[in-house]
C-alpha cells in the first residue's frame, strides 16, 4: 500500500520536478550580463538524456518503444529547425534589425513593465509569446495550405523525446513570425527572450515525452504531455485541442482545452500519407496533388 502510495506521489512529482529542476539549473549557469547559452544548452542535453533513461524505465505507452524508423528524419528536422534559428539570430543582428528594435539586456522601452521583478516579465513575455503561438497552432490545423506543413510533425505513429524537434521548417518559420515581434513590440528586453525561450525548449522536449506521469492542476497552467496526447490523435475532434505551447490559458479562455478523465489512444498520426524519407516529408507540402 506504501509502495503505491509512494508511486503515485512520484507520477504527479515528476513533470515539475523535471520542467522547474531545468529552469533552476539553468538560472544557477547565469552570470551578469545574464543565461549562459552554453549553459542552458547543456541543461537541455540532460534534461533530454533523463528523460530518454525514463521513457524506458516508466514508459506511458510501452508499444511506442518500438522502432517506428523515423529517428534519422526527426533529428534531421531537428537540426534543420535549430539552424533555421540561428539563421534567424545572425541575419537579424547583422543587419542590425536587433539593435534597432530589442533593447540591450536590462533595459526597456516604452511599454514594457522593466520595474517588475524579472519572474514576473518572464511570465508576461510567456502570455505574450503564448497569443501568437496558440494563434500560428490554431491556423496551422484549420487552413489546409498551413496544415500541409504541420501535418509533417502529427504524421508520427508514436509520442517520445525525438518528436520535439520535428516540424517542417516552413511550419517553425511562421510560429517564430508570429510570435517574436510581438515580443520586441512590447520592448520586452533580451532576458525574457532567453527565459521565453529556455521555458518553451524545456516544455517542449517534456511535451512528447513517453514517461507515465500524472500532471493534476498542472494541466490547467501548462502544455502538459498527457494534453498533448490528445492533440496527436486522429479523431478530429480531439486532435483539434490543446493548441497551447507552453500556457493552457488560450485554450481555456476560447473553449479548446480537452482534459477527459480517460487514456489518450495509443494509435495517433495523420489519415494523408506521408513519405518515409526525410527529404520526402520536407518536399510533401509542395506536391500540387495533396
Ligand atoms: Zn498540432
Amino acid at each position: 500500500m506504501r509502495h503505491l502510495m509512494f508511486r503515485v506521489a512520484l507520477t504527479y512529482l515528476l513533470w515539475p520536478v523535471l520542467f522547474f529542476g531545468a529552469l533552476a539549473l539553468t538560472s544557477l549557469g547565469a552570470h551578469e550580463d545574464g543565461m549562459s547559452l552554453v549553459w542552458f544548452n547543456g541543461v537541455y542535453l540532460g534534461l533530454a538524456i533523463a528523460i530518454i533513461a525514463l521513457e524506458r524505465l516508466l514508459p506511458h505507452e510501452r508499444v511506442w518503444l518500438d522502432d517506428d524508423r523515423q529517428t534519422l528524419a526527426n533529428l534531421g528536422h531537428t537540426v534543420l529547425n535549430k539552424g533555421l534559428v540561428m539563421v534567424a539570430v545572425v541575419v537579424t543582428a547583422s543587419v542590425g534589425l536587433a539593435s534597432a528594435v530589442q533593447p540591450p539586456s536590462g533595459s526597456t522601452t516604452g511599454l514594457w513593465p522593466g520595474g517588475w521583478p524579472v519572474p514576473a516579465q518572464i511570465v508576461l513575455g510567456l502570455v505574450i509569446a503564448e497569443a501568437g503561438l496558440y494563434t500560428a497552432h490554431r491556423l496551422a490545423h484549420a487552413v489546409p495550405l498551413l496544415w500541409r506543413f504541420h501535418s509533417v510533425h502529427h504524421s508520427v505513429t508514436r509520442l517520445w523525446v525525438i518528436n520535439t524537434g520535428r516540424f517542417h521548417f516552413v511550419d517553425t518559420f511562421l510560429s517564430i513570425v508570429m510570435s517574436q515581434p510581438l515580443l520586441y513590440l512590447c520592448g520586452a528586453p533580451a532576458e525574457v527572450f532567453l527565459w521565453t525561450g529556455a521555458v518553451t525548449a524545456f516544455i517542449g522536449v517534456l511535451t512528447h515525452c513517453n514517461i507515465e506521469m500524472r500532471f493534476g492542476v498542472v494541466s490547467y497552467v501548462f502544455n502538459t504531455p498527457g494534453l498533448h496526447r490528445w492533440h496527436h490523435s486522429m479523431d478530429k475532434s480531439e486532435g483539434d485541442r490543446n493548441f497551447g505551447e507552453n500556457l493552457m490559458l488560450f485554450d481555456l479562455a476560447l473553449g479548446t482545452f480537452y482534459n477527459p478523465d480517460r487514456r489518450p489512444p495509443v494509435r495517433i498520426g495523420i489519415t494523408e500519407p506521408m513519405p518515409a524519407s526525410f527529404v520526402g516529408q520536407l518536399l510533401e507540402p509542395f506536391r500540387s496533388e495533396r
